[in-house]
């Protein structure tokens, strides 16, 4: 039997204006080179200068991870060919990066990160086969990187992907990285191989680029554990290489051999000093860390009295914990707020396509439409029109009630010569209610309901209905 060895090396584009070393943008989407300087196109003779918020962002992202920050760590060269690369080398920490030592706690263990390193984004190129052409757009050299490596404490398809959702997770709500998988913010290498289970000895991996989404990072794994395994029970040897996941045959490809440090002849770049971090640097970035979900989703369950399932739903990001807690301010019933964010408010979104921060319900008003179900002005029926109209038309919840008459009826007399009127006008059912048969209790209720055009206070008529079928007449 074959146990699964699995370590991941995730590259995030750092959130900053600028580029590492030049003050070029880092806006995405802008026309091709629109975005570049003699610095980041690699020309002779220029000189690259750190920009601080990157480092800022490190140091963050390294707090956040529970990682070791160096208090002195130096940039690299690495060295190799390549036509998005101008300059013939990529500027990366090495031997000496900024933090180390790290974990991710995910559902029933505890991940290590081997390290974290700051570098540059390589530019992208477009291959034209059919003009027999290749373009190359440098707007994305220069952009800063992280890459999180772990440590290959991983051993299954389904963990990864845990993993790596925890950390997507974490880099937005520090908002260190807006960790878009389609723009290649958030871009993530498998390495996998395969031992005998119950061996200490790790096999020769392989490593698997060219994973954009999570799903394809599960699939990926679990392909190359059946590949690994079918060579090794055949007697064969895994080589050490690297693979492309290829989306559309759902099977990976050899790439390239096995690469060596060597192959890259690091060594420190004489352009740039080593980078100090003091410990006042770190404080002033650890004040600026928000609750991160862990204890979030710990705080909920105790402040709010919800279920564990309810408070990891809420605080799944961070702008849908922030809705939740904005919209149960003011209101009693917490559940209740939860329920509707969780189903009605999240599959309109869904439905709509949109995220939490453009929806056309805001927080506010969904507490004034809460708040009317607490007090009983409207009943659930009511709330769920009135919602949808919200999501239609952007009115209030007041006005709505207003225009489309939807007051709850809870007048107690009112209501109790509806009840008597139902009860004169079917002696059958109310014979064979009193006989035993109690399922016709719902029957009264929606007859009421209907007579009331789905208005009245299902408490109240609840009560009414139960007394007066208990009265001997
Ligand atoms: P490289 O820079 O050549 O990719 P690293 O030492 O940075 O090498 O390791 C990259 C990743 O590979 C790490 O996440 C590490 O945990 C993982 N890893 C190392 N050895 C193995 C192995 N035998 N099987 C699976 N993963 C491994
Ligand atoms: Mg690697
Ligand atoms: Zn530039």
């Amino acid at each position: 039997m074959f146990e699964p060895v699995i370590g991941l090396e995730v590259h995030a584009q750092l959130k900053t204006k600028t580029k590492i070393f030049c003050g070029c943008s880092t806006k995405f989407g802008e026309p091709p080179n629109a975005n570049t300087c003699p610095v980041c196109t690699g020309m002779p003779g220029v000189l690259p200068v750190l920009n601080k918020k990157a480092v800022d962002l490190a140091i963050k992202t390294a707090l956040a991870t529970n990682s070791k920050i160096a208090r002195q760590s130096r940039f690299d060269r690495k060295n190799y060919f390549y036509p998005d690369l101008p300059k013939g080398y990529q500027i990366s920490q090495y031997a000496y990066p900024i933090a180390e030592h790290g974990f991710l706690d995910i559902e029933n263990k505890r991940i290590g990160i081997t390290r974290i390193h700051m570098e540059e984004d390589a530019g992208k190129l477009t291959h034209d086969p059919a003009r027999g052409k290749s373009l190359v757009d440098l707007n994305r050299t220069g952009i800063p990187l992280v890459e999180i490596v772990s440590e290959p404490d991983i051993r299954s398809a389904k963990e990864a992907g845990q993993y790596l959702k925890k950390l997507h997770q974490i880099l937005k709500y520090t908002d260190v990285c807006d960790a878009n998988m389609e723009k290649g913010q958030f871009r993530c290498d498998a390495n996998i191989s395969l031992r005998i289970k119950g061996t200490e000895k790790f096999g020769i991996r392989a490593e698997i680029k060219n994973l954009n989404s999570f799903k394809n990072v599960e699939k990926a794994i679990n392909y190359e554990i059946e590949r690994q395994a079918y060579i090794l029970e055949e007697g064969g040897e895994v080589i050490q290489e690297t693979r492309l996941w290829d989306p559309v045959k759902n099977k990976t490809n050899s790439m390239r051999g096995k690469e060596n440090a060597h192959d890259y002849r690091y060594f420190p770049d004489p352009d740039l000093v080593p980078l100090i971090v003091d410990d006042q640097w770190i404080d002033e970035i650890k004040k600026t860390l928000p609750e991160l979900p862990d204890a979030k989703q710990t705080r909920f369950v105790t402040d709010y009295n919800i279920p564990e399932y309810d408070a990891r739903v809420l605080t799944s990001s961070k702008k849908l914990a922030d809705f939740f807690e904005e919209t149960t301010k003011d209101l009693k019933d917490k559940k209740q707020a939860s329920n509707w964010i969780m189903t009605t408010v999240l599959g309109m979104l869904n439905t709509k396509g949109v995220d939490i921060e453009s929806s056309p319900v805001s927080a506010p008003s969904l507490a004034e439409l809460l708040k009317l179900l607490e007090n009983s002005t409207i009943n659930i029926k009511g709330a769920k029109t009135i919602f949808e109209e919200m999501v239609e038309t952007g009115k209030s919840p007041e006005e709505i009630v207003k225009d489309k008459n939807l007051e709850q009826v809870s007048d107690q007399s009112e209501l109790e010569n509806i009840v008597i009127e139902i009860i004169n006008k079917n002696p059958k059912e109310v014979e064979a209610y009193k006989n035993g048969k109690t399922k016709l209790f719902s029957f009264f209720m929606g007859q009421v309901m209907r007579e009331t055009k789905g208005k009245a206070d299902p408490k109240i008529i609840t009560e009414i209905i139960k007394t007066k079928l208990q009265d001997d007449n």
